[in-house]
């Protein structure tokens, strides 16, 4: 198949350098231009960007001009992936939508939107039916789909074998974030080094209302949220890559062993294994038996950091369950689920 030319929103942030790495030979999608502020605007990308990766930066971008994040810049485009900080994301991703260029976001600004997918492709892969309900442009070439926060993400992706055997009565979730969720340069080190900071604004009520839309159901023309309730407190630790949650279920139907809501986990059978997308992970959610497992140094990484890992499965003394949940944040959380949601919207045929 042809390669689809593609642009970046944002790309000279923590999240859109992660695109600029995991595009690089990508086979299906091929950056054609880039998108930042006026402070980078005008510049190559390789002087506009202060690059974070540990990769060498590839030289396709590096040599490209940063553009206005306008739609007449990005002419030629098949659709672009954002990554723009959420005080502007709203009006720009709008505005390319409204011209008839595809988005697929990794701000919070649409997230919530009742004709917009909030797409998990392994848990919600048939919500992005309801990109044919939007509005943004009448001849209908222009939409936007979005990936949940990076907590929502491991967190959705965890609760979904479990709501699938016993369904979510509710669940109180703690995370403990690294400080690339921040962008660049983030959190001040003087708050993180050797420090644990109990507050990250905005962070909660997030975490609170994602996962109920990504476990809801599709009707005509919109998503029933899942009316499970979720209790969240964000923190930011000293990590640097990979989110860490801990999270006590109650559940509608709670499991009578533990060893069947470890079989929940290890018979949970993903839906779009047969399409093969290229940044689908074989195993997407891995349950550790590992007492000290999963931690993010060690296995945020794994399947090129597309992988959600779940430990500690355990009985709780309060709610039914208890389990640690980890993916990493700025590959499964953003760029990398934006990706694949890409993949799959190729697939599924939204993406001529
Ligand atoms: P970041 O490092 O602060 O990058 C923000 C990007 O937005 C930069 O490219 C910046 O360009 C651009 N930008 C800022 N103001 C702009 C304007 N007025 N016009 C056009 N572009 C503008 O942030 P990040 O961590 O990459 O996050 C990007 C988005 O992804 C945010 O919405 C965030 O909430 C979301 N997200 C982040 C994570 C994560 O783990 N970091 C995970 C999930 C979702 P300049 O360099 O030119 O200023």
């Amino acid at each position: 198949m042809d390669s689809y030319q593609v642009g970046v929103l944002g790309a000279t942030g923590a999240v859109g350098q992660k695109f600029i790495r995991l595009l690089e030979n990508h086979p299906w999608f091929t950056i054609k231009a880039l998108g930042a502020s006026k402070r980078s605007a005008g510049k190559k990308y390789k002087q506009a960007v202060h690059w974070i990766e540990k990769t060498e930066l590839p030289s396709a971008s590096a040599n490209l001009k940063v553009k206005a994040c306008a739609p007449e810049e990005f002419k030629g485009v098949d659709f672009v992936f954002s990554g723009l900080d959420s005080s502007v994301a709203g009006d720009i991703e709008k505005n390319f939508a409204e011209a008839g260029i595809p988005v697929i976001s990794n701000a919070k600004n649409y997230r919530m939107h009742d004709q917009v997918p909030l797409l998990v492709p392994e848990v919600n892969p048939d919500h992005a039916e309801l990109i044919k309900k939007q509005s943004f442009d009448p001849e209908g070439n222009g939409w936007i789909v979005t990936n949940p926060n990076c907590v929502s993400v491991p967190l959705s992706m965890s609760l979904k074998p479990l709501h699938d055997a016993f369904g979510i009565d509710s669940l109180i979730v703690t995370s403990m974030q690294s400080v690339s969720g921040a962008g660049y340069p983030g959190v001040s080190s003087m708050d993180i080094v050797a420090n644990v900071v109990p507050y990250i604004g905005g962070e909660e009520p997030k975490v609170q209302t994602e996962a109920t839309k990504v476990l809801g159901t599709l009707s005509d023309d919109t998503i029933a949220f899942n009316d499970f309730k979720i209790q969240a407190t964000a923190v930011r630790v000293p990590t640097i890559e990979g989110h860490l949650l801990s999270a006590s279920v109650k559940l509608k139907n709670a499991p009578s062993s533990i060893e069947e809501a470890e079989e929940a986990f290890t018979n949970w059978k993903n839906p779009i294994a047969n399409l093969e997308l290229l940044s689908s992970p074989k195993n997407p959610v891995r349950l550790y038996k590992e007492d000290r497992y999963p931690q993010p140094r060690l296995h945020a990484d794994r399947e090129g950091g597309m992988q959600t890992a779940v430990g500690r499965l355990r009985e709780g003394t309060v709610m039914d369950l208890g389990y640690v949940t980890m993916a990493h944040n700025t590959i499964r959380g953003a760029a990398g689920g934006a990706i694949l949601n890409a993949e799959l919207l190729t697939a599924k045929g939204f993406i001529s």
